[in-house]
């Protein structure tokens, strides 16, 4: 019988936390993450069933100590089964009988909706991104004007009293440098913890540039010119935001604020992470140039046991780190859509 055993690689990181992207699909194109068009959807037959993925997150709740599950995408509120996927989740347990730390990153859009029903599905914690306050900034970045739907969403969620809400923003140079600080203020007077994300080269091809990306270093130079910061004391873990604690004034109340800088401060050492795909390839690292078809086992018969073996086999041999900066990085073939962030 198979017992628990864990995610662990050859560099004594142990994967405790799984993203699970549920879908390829989106309804927004931001330009750090899509092209503007001709990238074809996955077949639907190819995508994993609702079935297919439950058993994947059983596998990695009871089998291979995983504690948090994050469900991404693509846009995952597209996904007309998540509801019944995170009632699913919430019923699993891990080896000391808890139950699985249930989060979402989203785009918001008709979360507001949808909040009511996931909530009752057990659903604890979400992240929605949202890189301007401006509409016709974020219409450019996101290739959509959806902006008040976001917003609505983001209200809907704080009046439900998730917490903590975060906010995720993509700073690129020439597009919203300039909204640094009115995402800062708007966080901080409602007490959401906004992350701040440097660039990576995972959208359309030839489109990063590492000269033109605004790195962590100029983030902070912006926040600092307004507000008192000081960094947040407590163990970061291997959570990928290190945080500023922000001193209250008289114009907002203080908070935190995180700062992502995936580029110019990798966290690699401290990774806990392993990715599923849509398609139900498991991916160590965003950066990988490599995945396992759990996918063909599931379809084929295989035994929890073989996809547990196939699912450690992969992570065994995660990447140091992502290499971003080695003459030889390569950018993944996927899309961050179709890998999942
Ligand atoms: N659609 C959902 C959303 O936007 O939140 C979930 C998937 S999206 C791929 C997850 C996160 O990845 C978002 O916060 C997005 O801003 C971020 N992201 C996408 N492409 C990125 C890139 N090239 N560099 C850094 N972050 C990126
Ligand atoms: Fe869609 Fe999220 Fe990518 Fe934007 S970042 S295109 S919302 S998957």
């Amino acid at each position: 019988m198979l017992g628990m055993q864990e995610l662990a690689d050859r560099y004594g990181r142990v994967a405790r936390d799984l993203r699970v992207s549920l879908t390829d699909r989106c309804n927004l194109r931001c330009t750090y993450c899509m092209p503007a068009e001709g990238l074809p959807w996955l077949p639907t037959e190819e995508t994993l069933t609702d079935a297919e993925v439950v058993r994947l997150l059983r596998i990695a709740v009871e089998h291979l100590g995983v504690h948090t599950l994050r469900f991404t995408g693509g846009e995952p509120l597209l996904r007309k089964g998540l509801e019944g996927i995170i009632a699913a989740a919430s019923r699993l347990r891990t080896a000391d009988g808890a139950a699985p730390d249930l989060a979402l990153t989203t785009n918001g859009l008709g979360l507001d909706k949808r909040l009511p029903g996931l909530i009752e599905a057990g659903l604890k914690r979400v992240n929605v991104s949202v890189d301007s306050l401006d509409p016709t900034t974020y219409a450019r970045i996101a290739r959509r004007d959806r902006l008040p739907e976001v917003l609505r969403s983001i209200q809907a969620v704080d009046d439900a009293g998730l917490r903590p809400l975060k906010i995720n923003a993509v700073v690129m140079r020439g597009e919203n440098e300039d909204d640094v600080l009115g995402l800062a203020g708007y966080a901080l007077e409602h007490g959401y913890q906004l992350r701040f994300i440097e660039q990576m080269p995972l959208g359309p091809r030839h489109t990063w540039d590492r000269s033109r990306m605004v790195s962590a270093h100029e983030i902070l130079d912006r926040l600092g010119a307004r507000y008192t910061l000081t960094p947040a004391v407590q163990p970061r873990g291997a959570a990928p935001a290190a945080l500023w604690n922000v001193a209250p004034d008289a114009t907002q109340p203080g908070g935190a604020i995180g700062i992502i800088a995936s580029v110019t401060a990798p966290f690699c050492a401290d990774c806990d992470r392993t990715r599923i795909t849509s398609d139900g390839q498991v991916r160590s690292c965003l950066f990988s140039q490599r995945e396992t078809d759990l996918r063909a086992l599931l379809r084929g018969g295989g035994s929890d046991e073989e996809i547990a073996e196939a699912w450690m086999g992969e992570h065994l041999i995660k990447p140091r780190g992502h290499g971003i900066d080695n003459d030889d990085f390569v950018q993944p073939e996927r899309t961050m859509s179709a890998i999942g962030g």
